[in-house]
């Protein structure tokens, strides 16, 4: 059963049917819809966690659209079994009068009567097969007042079966899938797109992000960087290391440890996507990480001009 809903919602959800980095752009955009600044925050510093909670919700909502289209089709199914079931009682009760049979007579028109439709456990009722029907009224109303209780405590066992048990499961079981490469980029933080835990080669991620998201400040000052790292690197400015060390921003892998890992290639070509979040989020960055986006940090003017409506446009065409 947690293997049929994990497959199913692989199939069916848009972000669970490709790889991580798709899942992703789903989780930019339900980012973007909500704008929740402690969700942004959580996904900035704890991308996992936050990957793993986001699918962990996505479970929940869809087993519960699941269970009550399961519910309709248990009903149904139910209530055809029933029916079948009260027919071929009808019919052998019928044939079995005229022939004056024993149950055992009586069972195999029953079941043959079911045809295909049921699977009824004919061992089970060894004991009484040679004994004969006296009362072929009483035979066919004792069977079919047994048949609802009967179909009743089936009914409910489905019915009540707990999917809400099954999402921890399913959740590992999708994420298991959507892993890939967590390493996070030192400058902006964009998450390694590469499918595969502990791959060989450099980390790499198409979309870089400003590096004052990821709290970049210029030297002893409070002006948050604004600029993507993807820029930096083609530039002639350096960056400064917490032990002081000093390396040209064009020479970053020099820093060695996570710079050594990562190809940043040199582009100027940026999604709205972060711009967006920049201007629309200010305060908050400013307020978490005490510092803010003045003096060389200065937000475009041209960024305040993306809206929310164009990140999403943008997000959802790729
Ligand atoms: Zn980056
Ligand atoms: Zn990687």
């Amino acid at each position: 059963m947690v293997l049929k809903i994990a497959g199913e919602m692989r199939a069916t959800c848009p972000e669970f049917n490709e790889n991580r980095a798709n899942l992703e752009k789903y989780i930019l955009i339900s980012l973007a819809e909500k704008e929740n600044f402690d969700n942004y925050w959580e996904y900035l510093h704890d991308p996992e966690s936050f990957f793993r909670n986001y699918i962990e919700n996505r479970i929940k909502i869809y087993a519960d659209e699941r269970s009550e289209k399961m519910k309709t089709l248990f009903k149904i199914s139910f209530d055809d079994i029933k029916n079948a079931i009260l027919l071929a009682i009808h019919q052998s009760t019928a044939i079995a009068k005229d022939k004056s049979s024993t149950v055992s007579e009586w069972l195999d028109l029953f079941c043959d009567h079911l045809g295909s439709n049921l699977i009824f456990p004919r061992e089970d009722l060894i004991s009484i097969e040679h004994q004969e029907i006296k009362d072929y009224e009483f035979l066919k109303e004792a069977m079919s007042e047994a048949l609802d209780p009967a179909m009743k405590t089936v009914e409910q066992k489905y019915l009540s079966m707990p999917v809400e048990g099954m999402v921890p499961e399913i959740q590992k079981m999708l994420s298991e899938h959507l892993c890939g490469c967590w390493k996070q980029c030192p400058f902006c933080g964009a998450i390694c797109t590469n499918t595969i835990p502990n791959h060989d080669g450099d980390h790499s991620v198409p979309f870089h992000r400003p590096i004052g998201t990821n709290g970049w400040r210029f030297y002893k000052t409070e002006e948050l960087v604004i600029d993507y790292c993807t820029s930096l690197v083609a530039s002639d400015r350096s960056f400064i290391l917490s032990d002081l060390s000093t390396f040209p921003y064009k020479n970053y892998r020099q820093a060695g440890g996570e710079y050594a890992t990562w190809s940043i290639t040199p582009d100027s070509s940026t999604q709205p996507y972060w711009k967006w979040f920049v201007c629309h989020f200010r305060s908050n960055l400013e307020e978490k990480y005490q510092k803010k986006f003045i003096g060389r940090g200065e937000i475009p003017h041209s960024w305040a001009k993306i809206t929310k409506q164009d990140v999403l446009d943008d997000l959802k065409k790729q």
